[in-house]
């Protein structure tokens, strides 16, 4: 049983492995191996290196270490007999590493042994609480000291076991005297008694030196999380984790980043066929994670995805390549020599070129070792000069059902070109557990979850959006989006996050996401003023998978950033028409730029507010289709201005000034009376049923001068409405004993657009229409004779948000 550092973190930590022990030990004879209280190693490299730098403040460090284990010591109620005795096994030593370190600060020199030896420390002492600990709780433990039964080679500070020496001293040591040993993990000693340590992270490896010499029935390695997980829960959210998995791919997911277990740490169980279990000392009664030989036929082919950052990957190509022999063994054989450990290569089939990555640590090394052994190939161009990228990630997809299931590697393509991200190098190896590829840096966070939702192994799939405009409509949305969240979560499928909104003021971005409880007053008190730039580049540098941009405003301003967003694959859904409507060529930039970064560009609510018009619209064109001629009442604010006037008997200026109220205009009425608004419209609707048309390609009839509509503020504006108030009140009059109502349309026909305010008799399907309704009709190849008929409430911040939730809904694809 190995106890990691946060198991034996503090006297309660110490107290509950005592527990779980004791349980186990009074079944079965027992070896615990435990790390350094946690974070002692990395004080103790500290120390040695600031020391050696001739630093002072190694002083301070040392300080730091004997404090730990002191604070750790007196949690514990020793009895005065352990506590002596204690004090010479920890004080002491803690001593004369203040003395060490003394030394190497005057010679200002730090050796791979000296520095095994300081880093044996941490466990020698923790292990020595433990045991005293144990004792204090009425067990009898026997102390090993692993350094007298591990036997390595010299290569100090990772050092390879002498597993035939060690074997046999192990199982001289470990009698049958006793239930219960208590060894220090990580540390041994060379053949000729020079202290080593097992590489980083070692006492996992410790335990199963320990279990693989006595055969043991078990392998539990005790640490702070739920066994395996899916993935880092470091980096992704809502892991799980993994019940069971192989040797295999244990040893994948630990090579390729899963810091829970060391690598090394596989071969000696797997060797012997002892099943490994990872658990969690913080909550021991969960089942955490068996490793072992046994085939696992539950429901995870994907077990797991990992990461290592801060890698380089290096490209050899040139025609000297092709066809030789040996050039690919000398370049290898170069590395070894080097030390340089290679994380993956790929070979074109043409054997152009060799690619392969190595830590950033180890590039400029891996660089000149090639240079080197390439020597005669470079100076005569047989070989290109090498090329180095750093400041990528190497990201890891494993399972053993990935193997022979066609689509898996198509399936992480695809969800990476979704996100946006680009794949620097690919590798599969002929196992097919294991597919792994390079990227940027500051994609591996993104590709990690991205995947991890593709491969379901989460529980829900997360969006992120962003959302400009907190007026009517967008106020209206955050109260829809809140209830949804809501809904989606209970049905367990979608988890819809608000990572930043803004309004004409203020903007406020959280990559956790935002509480939309009281959302207002926390963007009023905590917002930072509104800058757009700042807005985009946050959204880029959060770098979240699914992210969209939600444009309710009617800004040219914010319109402005959709294609910079786009072009950084996030999709933008928006309710404002200046982008759509703008000159020809834009809205093909927009429509090209969402296709070439696999983002959506939505905008349904731009006609009939929440009416499926530009979604019927294109399902025809798609599917073959044809449009004729279109014929449409677009304006939900036109249609209840002239039915309140037309059918109610409403004064003009009245019925526009409760439209405003009621938030059916725009915010500005003047671009719903010039027909401004209805001109977009109709304009969008042509561009997709595929006219490449412009705003001056229609002809619109006023229906008043443009003088009255000049006042851009509304106080301005209603005084020159009043003045129309007879004139409507007269005509409504005639029309009444005619039997005839105003609507304002906009008609297509073969090519030509116009709007305006027109008669109409009560044969024409607009005659009913009541308040804001909007009306669509579509004569087209397959509707020809009677057209399709879209009709419905085609104004009001409720229809017009649902709209726009249900654009963003339709990205979350679930
Ligand atoms: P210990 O001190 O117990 O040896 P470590 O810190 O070495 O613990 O390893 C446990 C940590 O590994 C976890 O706290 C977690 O943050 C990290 N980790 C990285 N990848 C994984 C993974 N796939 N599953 C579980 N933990 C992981
Ligand atoms: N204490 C050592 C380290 O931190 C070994 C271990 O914890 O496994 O690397
Ligand atoms: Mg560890």
């Amino acid at each position: 049983m190995k106890f990691g550092g946060t198991s034996v973190g503090s006297a309660e930590r110490i107290l509950q492995l005592i527990n779980i022990v004791r349980q186990q030990s009074e079944q079965t004879p027992v070896v615990v191996v435990v790390s350094a209280l946690s974070g002692v190693t990395n004080l103790l490299e500290e120390a040695c290196q600031k020391a050696a730098a001739q630093d002072e403040s190694f002083k301070a460090v040392v300080e730091a270490i004997a404090r730990r284990h002191d604070e750790c010591i007196g949690s514990i109620p020793f009895s005065p007999a352990t506590s002596s005795k204690l004090i010479i096994q920890v004080r002491e030593p803690l001593q004369r590493l203040g003395e060490i370190c003394k030394g190497l600060f005057l010679v200002g020199d730090l050796t791979a042994k000296t520095k095994a030896h300081i880093m044996s420390y941490g466990e020698l002492l923790s292990s020595r609480i433990v045991a005293a600990a144990m004792e204090h709780q009425g067990l009898s433990p026997v102390w090993i000291d692993s350094r007298k039964v591990i036997v390595t080679d010299s290569q100090y500070l990772a050092a390879q076991v002498d597993f035939e020496e060690t074997n046999k001293r192990i199982a001289e040591s470990i009698t049958s005297d006793s239930n219960l040993y208590v060894a220090p993990g990580y540390i041994a000693r060379s053949h000729i008694g020079e202290p080593t340590t097992l590489g980083r992270g070692g006492s996992d490896y410790t335990a199963a030196i320990f279990a693989g010499a006595l055969n043991a029935e078990a392998l539990e390695i005790w640490t702070d999380v739920n066994g395996m997980m899916s993935a880092d829960p470091r980096l992704v959210r809502d892991t799980i984790t993994i019940p069971e998995m192989s040797y295999a791919e244990a040893m994948e997911l630990s090579y390729f980043g899963a810091k829970v277990i060391y690598p090394p740490t596989i071969q000696p169980a797997m060797a012997k066929q002892i099943p490994i279990a990872i658990k969690n000392s913080f909550q021991s009664d969960h089942p955490g994670t068996i490793i072992s030989g046994i085939p696992d036929h539950g429901p995870y082919f994907v077990k797991g995805l990992t990461s290592i950052q801060d890698i380089a990957l290096l490209t050899i190509s040139g025609t000297g390549m092709i066809g030789v022999p040996g050039i690919a063994e000398r370049m290898f054989h170069a590395l070894a020599q080097s030390s340089i450990n290679i994380l993956f290569i790929t070979q074109s089939s043409s054997e152009h070129s060799i690619c392969f990555a190595v830590t950033k640590a180890d590039a400029l090394k891996a660089r000149q070792a090639i240079e080197h052994v390439y020597e005669y190939e470079l100076a005569s161009s047989r070989i290109d000069p090498v090329e180095v990228e750093s400041d990528l990630g190497l990201v890891a997809v494993v399972g053993d059902g990935m193997r022979e299931r066609a689509g898996v590697a198509g399936k992480i393509f695809s969800v990476l070109g979704e996100n946006g991200i680009n794949i620097r190098a690919i590798a599969q190896g002929a196992t097919e557990r294991n597919v792994s590829f390079v990227i940027n840096q500051n994609n591996v966070s993104k590709a990690l979850n991205a995947l991890h939702e593709g491969f379901f192994l989460s529980k829900y799939k997360t969006i992120h959006l962003f959302l400009l405009g907190a007026g009517n409509v967008g106020s209206t949305l955050i109260k829809q989006i809140a209830t949804a969240q809501k809904t989606f979560l209970e049905a367990g499928n979608l988890n819809i996050k608000v990572c930043g909104m803004a309004n004409s003021r203020q903007m406020l971005l959280d990559a956790n996401g935002l509480d939309l409880n009281g959302w207002l007053t926390t963007l009023q008190e905590k917002g930072k003023v509104v800058n757009l730039e700042e807005w985009k580049e946050t959204i880029k540098r959060f770098n979240l998978q699914n992210s969209i941009v939600i444009d309710v405003t009617a800004s040219e301003h914010v319109s402005e950033i959709y294609e910079d967003m786009l072009a950084s694959s996030v999709h933008v859904v928006t309710a404002n028409k200046i982008a759509a409507s703008s000159p020809f060529v834009r809205y093909k930039k927009l429509k090209g730029l969402a296709l070439t970064h696999n983002v959506k560009f939505l905008n349904e609510t731009n006609v009939g507010a929440g009416l499926p018009v530009i979604k019927t619209i294109r399902d025809l064109i798609l599917t073959g289709d044809r449009i004729h001629r279109i014929e449409a009442v677009l304006s939900g604010s036109l249609n209840y201005i002239f039915d309140r006037v037309g059918s109610d008997g409403c004064i003009f200026s009245v019925a526009v000034t409760e439209a405003r109220e009621k938030g059916y205009t725009e915010p500005n009425p003047a671009l719903d009376l010039s027909g401004k608004d209805v001109m977009r419209k109709i304009l969008i609707l042509s561009r997709e049923a595929g006219l490449p048309l412009e705003m001056d390609d229609i002809t619109n009839k006023p229906f008043m001068p443009s003088t009255t509509l000049e006042p851009e503020h509304w106080n301005e504006l209603l005084p020159n409405l009043q003045q129309l108030d007879n004139r409507f009140e007269e005509e409504r009059i005639q029309l009444a004993t005619q039997n005839k109502r105003w609507r304002y349309m906009a008609t297509l026909d073969e090519g030509k657009v116009a709007t305006g305010l027109e008669i109409i008799d009560s044969t024409h399907p607009a005659y009913h229409l009541k308040g804001t309704d909007n009306i669509i009709l579509l004569w087209t190849d397959r509707y020809a004779q009677r057209p399709l008929v879209i009709a419905g409430a085609g104004a009001g911040p409720d229809v017009t948000a649902s709209g726009v939730l249900a654009d963003v809904i339709s990205i979350a694809n679930v």
